[in-house]
This record gives C-alpha cells, structure tokens and sequence, in this order.
C-alpha cells in the first residue's frame, strides 16, 4: 500500500508551530515510506478564509520545506462531489433534510445541554419529501445504538457510544458542505492512507468515519498527535509569544534549525544530533510520537539554531547571507567568509550576523561624529597613535601583528583590555568582533591603517 498523507490547513489565519509540526510529521512519515504528501487548502469557510492566509500559509510550507507531492488542492474546487456525497447519503437512507429553523435549533440546543444529550432533529424519523422547500440543511443520521472503535495510533484504541454523537450537519442551508463533509470526501478523493494532524480533532474522527462507514470507504489510519502548550500549561497561543512562520522566517531563524525543534516538539529522539532533513530519508516512526503534550519553549528554539549555524556549511551560510542582504562587494563577501566561522559562536540568529557586516567592507566608514565617547579622551588617542605606528612598520602577517601589538602593552605596562577595545572601535565602530588580531589581519593593513588614521 502506497502511504499518502496530507496537511489540510484552514486559512483562517497564518501557519502557527502546532500547523507547521503537523505538516512536517505529514511529510516525514510518507517520505520515510516512499509515499506522497499532499497539501490541501481547507477553505469552505467563506467568511474567515482569506487570500493572504493561503499566501502565507503556502509561503511558510515552501520556507520549511514541506512541498505538496501534487498539485495543491483548494477544497472549494470539490464543492460538488461534496454535494453529491450528501445526496447519495440522503437518498441511500444515511442522511435526511432538516427543516428546523434557527429558533427550533436554539430550544434543541438548550434541551441538549440539560440532558448532556445530542441533538436529534425531529425531523430525523420523518419521511419529508418536500422537493419544493429549499430551505433545508442536510443531516448525517448517527446510529443510535452500539460503540465506535477508533485504534489511533498515537491515543490508543478508544470506543464511545454512538448515542452521543450528534447528527451532524453535511450541507448547510446553502447547499454548501461543512467541513466535517468535506475533508472526508476529501480524503478519501486524495486516496489519504494516514489522517495525521492535531488532537483536537480527534472527536470529530469518531462522527467522521460514520460517513466512511455507511459508504463502504476504506478508513485511514488514525494519527492524533497531542497538542502543543506553552510553559503555563495552557493550549499555545499568541500570548505565549508563539509568532507564525513568516515571523520566525523573518527573525533570521534558519528553516532547517525550526524544523528540527519542531521535530523536538513531540517526538522521541534518541540523539541530540541536528538532521539535515535532505542527505538521508529521516526514519520517522508514528510509535515514537509522543503521547503528553509537549510545551513550546522559544529560547530552546533559539538554542537549537545557533547549534545549526555553528554546524553548519559556512557556504550555504555564506550564500544565504549574499541572498538575503544582496550583497555585491566581492571584498565584503571574501571577508565575511573569513569572519563567519566566529561570528556563528557569537550569534543565535543570521540576521544578528546580517546586521552586523557594514564594517567588513573596504568602503567603510565611521561617521566621526559617532565616535564612542572611549576614544575621544587624550589617553586612548595617544594609545591609539602609538597602535598606528608599530601596525604602520609592521609585516602584514597574523603572527606578526600578535606579537607587535602583545610586545607594545607589555612594553608599556598594560593590558589587553586596556588597548584591544580601543583598536575595535577605531577600526569597526564596535566592541564586540571577532578576534582583534584576526579582525586587523584580515581587514588589511591599508584599511586598518586608514581608519585609525581617521580616528586620530
Ligand atoms: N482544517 C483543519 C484545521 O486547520 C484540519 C482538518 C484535518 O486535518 O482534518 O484545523
């Protein structure tokens, strides 16, 4: 059996982490089986589905990683087999048209919450063949009686009773499917093997696979993965300081460092290792999903991309950063490559890094009147003087440079301290670069010298 599975999101708002780890568990599993991953819109509600959502939500998956086997599919574009789905469950004896209007609904609803009851519509039992009302909604007529099994493979094998299950409505007064409708049909369309996706879904399941059942449909493999929470134990939320995908994109958070915290987020690893997700096929088990909760922990997230960025290959680093900044400069770019092997010890996020290049370039320069307060005072200009002239005389090697500058604070009863931070903000406008030495050695020795001079 060939394994599909499919990430079904709502546009109803961008790709949170708890969507973007049931994608990416989607995909692993069927990559890991050789199958297909597939990406439907789940878009039927006209209201709340909006066309920058479904940008945004396909631009996050592109970002991740995360593409659709096929074509992606809208789920408006099904409306009619939808359709078809409930007249066949109507005329087969499975459905019935319900008549009730709002205020006969309200007192079902209000009797149903005292009796902890679903709701029955009356109109259940009744054999209304009224062609000429159109103003009906379409009902999936539950079994009454017996027990609903549903083996998850993630919650175990759960039973209800089928007397709690509400007859759930297929098609809205405006012929329209509801969701519960639609993503079955969907599914099943789609030749959908394995439904894996949140757990807040998995009441839903048991009224679903009633459609499944009464039409003889092959019934996927349950896979409910338990929700994520944020520290306080609470569903996660935007008030636990959860972004969407675009924003940690845009924060400078690499794709592949996510999707491993996503990983992380829920599943059972042995190792601490960082995967690539591209050399080899991530062997990615449903047994080892997790069965608790797990909590959303953004420093964590933080920590695992800086582990990406200094494991990283410095080229791909490299190319991204001239990406992103459309950087030009040849020298900037040569210098860069030399400075990032220090600066991803340095920095959690590639834009920290991308934010700090203009003093790689030979073209910069500091605005004099920004000097730091540290250099305008007699001492330090006369230190830095001093800097200038044994650089001035000095053989521009890495090891020379060390020594002139170690002999002059020797020479002169000082200390590091009390020079390096001088010769950082002179030459690159901050105090916090790379190594000094190797800053000056490969900034060059007319940069270098031009700049102090500049200062002085
Ligand atoms: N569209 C649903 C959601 O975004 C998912 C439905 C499903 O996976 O069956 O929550």
């Amino acid at each position: 059996m060939k394994v599909v599975t499919r990430f079904a999101p709502s546009p109803t708002g961008k790709l949170h982490i708890g969507g973007a780890r049931t994608a990416l568990f989607n995909f692993l599993f069927s990559k890991y089986h050789s199958g297909e991953f597939l990406i439907r819109i789940e878009n039927t509600d006209k209201n709340r589905s909006t066309i920058e959502n479904v940008n945004s939500i396909i631009d996050s998956l592109n970002w991740l990683d995360l593409s659709s086997s096929q074509k992606i599919i809208f789920q408006t574009e099904n409306f009619q087999s939808h359709q078809s789905v409930a007249f066949e469950l109507l005329e087969k004896g499975f459905a019935y048209k319900c008549f009730l209007n709002e205020d006969e609904l309200e007192k079902l609803r209000i009797n149903s919450r005292k009796t902890g009851l679903p709701i029955r519509s009356p109109y259940r039992n009744k054999n209304i063949q009224n062609n000429f009302n159109d103003n009906f909604v379409i009902r999936l007529k539950m079994p009454s009686s017996g027990e609903t099994t549903i083996n998850d493979r993630v919650q175990g094998k759960v039973t209800v009773k089928n007397e709690i299950l509400d007859d759930m409505v297929l098609l809205r007064k405006d012929k329209t499917p509801t969701y519960m409708l639609a993503s079955v049909v969907d599914d099943y369309i789609m030749g959908i093997t394995h439904i894996i996706r949140g757990d807040d879904h998995f009441n839903n399941a048991f009224r679903q696979i009633q459609i499944i059942k009464y039409l003889n449909w092959p019934t996927p493999e349950y896979v409910h993965i338990p929700l994520i929470h944020g520290q306080d134990g609470a569903k996660l939320s935007k008030r636990h300081g959860a972004k969407n995908l675009i924003e940690y994109k845009e924060m400078g958070f690499d794709p592949i460092a996510v999707k491993n915290y996503l990983l992380l987020l829920g599943y059972s690893l042995t190792d601490e290792k960082i995967y690539n997700f591209q050399d080899n096929v991530f062997k990615f088990e449903l047994k080892k999903i997790n069965k608790s909760p797990s909590r959303f922990d953004e420093i964590k997230l933080r920590n695992i991309n800086s582990t990406f960025l200094k494991n990283a290959d410095l080229r791909y680093l490299v190319s991204k950063i001239v990406k992103d900044k459309n950087l030009k400069n040849k020298n900037l770019i040569r210098n860069l490559s030399y400075f990032l092997p220090e600066l991803v010890k340095r920095y959690k996020l590639l834009n920290e890094i991308e934010d700090d290049l203009s003093w790689m370039s030979d073209d910069f320069s500091i605005n004099t009147e920004e000097y730091p307060i540290e250099l305008k005072n007699k001492n330090s200009l006369e230190t830095l003087e001093e800097v200038y002239q044994i650089l001035n005389s000095c053989d521009w090697e890495l090891n020379n440079i060390k020594t002139s500058i170690s002999n002059y604070i020797k020479d002169n009863n000082l200390m590091m301290k009390d020079v390096a931070p001088l010769i950082r903000l002179a030459i690159t406008g901050k105090l916090n670069t790379p190594d000094i030495y190797n800053t000056l050695y490969i900034l060059g020795k007319e940069i270098c010298l031009n700049r102090l001079k500049t200062c002085l």
